[in-house]
């Protein structure tokens, strides 16, 4: 028997409350207070075990997508090798055949994977995705809606710790905005990036709180001011009103970069692993990036400590990082599930050492957050 071969496939959801609820233009009404993800745990025929996570914040269908990669993709996958990445990639994209969801869980699935072969080559991931371009890669810090005195006290304490950039979420009512805004902006002496999470309705509302935002602050960038699909009304802005606008809920996957492109929709795209479809989809979505002259960051679904080391390797490796990523998501939880000390460190996100992604579940923390799917 291949000593390589995927023996077993276990998923283990798991409900991780959060320091604080999160408040954006996606959730004004419906705050979410803990994060429904899934580990993903691989096992081969010689005993080794290699590590997945399955992240998503919004929508709010962790478990579904448990429920799928325990039912659909565990049986797909047993038995082929785990050494041959592509081929198992390729058996989980046609089992999920054009799902939404697809990428979220080939992008957990890629983790474990990558985390198996270089445990197997005794390699790093960041080896696996090329090498290394730096030794670790800035972090900025993010901050929810909240009132303008604790977003202001929550920025410098940001800066404070030794984080690069600060995000705030915007996309209330304007006179909201510009409160918190304006607050924050006399607080700290960086420019903000402001996130609207599609929140503004159109072109003209969004122009007037985009110019009037811009009024009271240096601002980085504007992150997905309009729905995820209007990339006409993203061009049209970006002409309207010579401000930078970043593309987020717009930036899936690589055709959805490709998109963005075609259109001259964003001045900066906002790449995230677990939307790409895994590391190595991410990774070409940067490389679009670099041949049209749009550069990216990292962005997070707030994920936990095993896709955020996952994360850091790919951080670590990329060819171009020009700004300050956002991928520091295990500072969101009360507790995390695996023990990464050193991989989050004053406003630095540094890849674990060892072969692989470097992470061992903490079993103690995994269950006391497990969930029955
Ligand atoms: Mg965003």
């Amino acid at each position: 028997m291949t000593p390589t071969r995927i023996q077993q496939v276990d998923v283990i959801p798991i409900r991780a409350p959060r320091k604080e609820a999160v408040r954006s233009g996606l959730n004004i009404a419906d705050p979410v207070t803990a994060s429904e993800f899934g580990i993903i745990r691989i096992r081969t025929a010689n005993g080794a075990e290699g590590l997945g996570e399955i992240s998503i914040t919004f929508p709010r269908i962790g478990f579904s997508l448990c429920h799928a990669a325990q039912r659909m993709l565990a049986p797909a996958i047993t038995g082929m090798d785990s050494l041959a990445i592509p081929a198992a990639l390729a058996e989980i994209d046609r089992v999920l055949g054009g799902e939404l969801s697809a990428p979220y869980l080939r992008a957990a699935f890629e983790m474990a994977l990558l985390d198996l072969t270089g445990k197997h080559f005794g390699l790093p991931v960041w080896a696996l995705l090329g090498g290394r371009m730096r030794q670790r890669a800035p972090l900025a810090w993010g901050i929810y809606q909240k009132s303008p005195e604790e977003m202001a006290a929550d920025a410098v304490a940001g800066l404070a710790a030794g984080f690069h950039a600060i995000k705030l979420k915007v996309g209330r009512k304007l006179e909201d905005d510009l409160a918190a805004v304006t607050a924050v902006a006399n607080a700290v002496p960086v420019p903000l990036r402001l996130d609207a999470n599609m929140a503004w309705p159109n072109v003209p509302e969004a122009a007037r709180a985009m110019r009037a935002l811009a009024a009271v602050a240096r601002v980085e960038w504007f992150e997905q001011p309009l729905a995820k699909r209007n990339l006409e009304g993203l061009r049209a802005l970006r002409h309207q009103t010579g401000l930078p606008v970043m593309a987020d809920e717009s930036c899936h996957t690589l055709r959805d970069a490709y998109d963005l492109a075609r259109a001259e929709a964003a001045d900066v795209w906002n790449v995230y692993v677990a939307e790409a479809g895994g590391l190595r989809a991410a990774a070409e979505i940067f490389a679009l990036g670099a041949a049209v002259g749009v550069p990216c960051i990292l962005g997070s679904q707030a994920e936990m400590g095993i896709a955020t080391a996952a994360c850091a390797h790919l951080a670590v490796a990329l060819p171009q990082l020009p700004y300050a990523i956002e991928t520091f998501g295990p500072l969101r939880y009360q507790r995390d599930i695996v023990a990464t000390p050193g991989m989050i460190e004053g406003g630095w996100l540094t890849p674990p050492e060892g072969p692989g992604l470097g992470v061992t579940l903490d079993w103690d923390a995994v269950n006391e957050m497990k969930e029955q799917l």
